[in-house]
């Protein structure tokens, strides 16, 4: 499968960048629950928490948020990046290719229980700018209803593959009742397969509000992630899911690069 790659971000929320502390809110982090708690034992990261646990979301007018991304999978590293989160307490959301689903239902179900957001990443991996309304529209929904099979619930939220997307394209998104989630921080993990040259992209790039583009697709992205999270943590970012990240503002049609800076 031919990865999400390139784009640049632009828009929304980019003009209202300002000046900020960064300081380090690890007790809020671990109040909320939802980076830095301790890691667990050795043999203690397998398996699914249990089903209906519910952290409180937090509030990203107070903290300072970023979400972290994945897209392409689920794949056989997706529960890879499931057990490095879980031991973390970390949260993420998962842009999956609806085709892929069936062969890795457990993996979603994981995915789920340990709070993460299920989003869609379409049916088979189109650049919608050449599909029609329709087709996109099908794309859409196939992929919703593979996932709520599974999960019990419709995603609300779409990557583009390739980041390709225009008016007409938006619209018939719009109909299909999910909103465009394009990124402000891109690893290019799928290009470099470098752990060390993913952790500089977000280093270099991450501020408050970001959404940082992986894929798990790749082991790339998972060889990096606990350097990632702590990273993270000691700068103060509190790992939230991308609705979580928009703060309930998000609408159905609407492309989104990044959250409340
Ligand atoms: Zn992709």
């Amino acid at each position: 499968m031919v990865p999400t790659g390139g784009g640049a971000p632009s828009g929304w929320w980019l003009g209202a960048a300002m000046p900020r502390a960064l300081t380090l809110c690890v007790a809020m982090g671990l109040a909320l629950g939802v980076i830095g708690s301790p890691p667990a034992a050795a043999g203690d990261d397998d398996g699914a928490v249990a089903a209906g646990v519910h952290r409180a979301a937090a509030d990203c007018a107070e903290v300072k948020c970023v979400a972290l991304t994945f897209d392409d999978g689920p794949s056989r590293y997706t529960e890879r990046y499931l057990k490095i989160l879980k031991r973390h307490g970390a949260v993420a959301t998962f842009f999956v290719i609806g085709s892929q689903v069936s062969g890795r239902a457990s993996t979603l179900v994981t995915m789920a229980a340990q709070g993460n957001e299920i989003a869609s990443h379409t049916w088979s991996h189109p650049a919608l700018t050449s599909l029609s309304g329709g087709q996109i529209r099908q794309q859409v929904e196939r992929t919703a209803r593979q996932v709520a099979k599974i999960t019990g619930k419709r995603p609300s939220l779409l990557r583009p593959p390739y980041g390709s997307v225009n008016g007409r394209v938006l619209a018939a998104l719009g109909e299909a009742d999910v909103a465009a989630i394009m990124w402000d921080v891109d690893t290019r993990d799928w290009q470099s397969r470098s752990p060390s040259a993913v952790f500089g992209h977000i280093k270099r790039e991450t501020h408050r509000g970001s959404i940082i583009l992986m894929h798990d697709l790749h082991r790339a992205s998972a060889d990096a992630l606990e350097r990632i999270i702590h990273y993270l943590d000691k700068r103060g970012y509190t790992l939230v899911t991308v609705t979580d990240l928009l703060g309930g503002t998000v609408k159905p049609g609407k492309a989104y690069y990044s959250g409340r800076r």
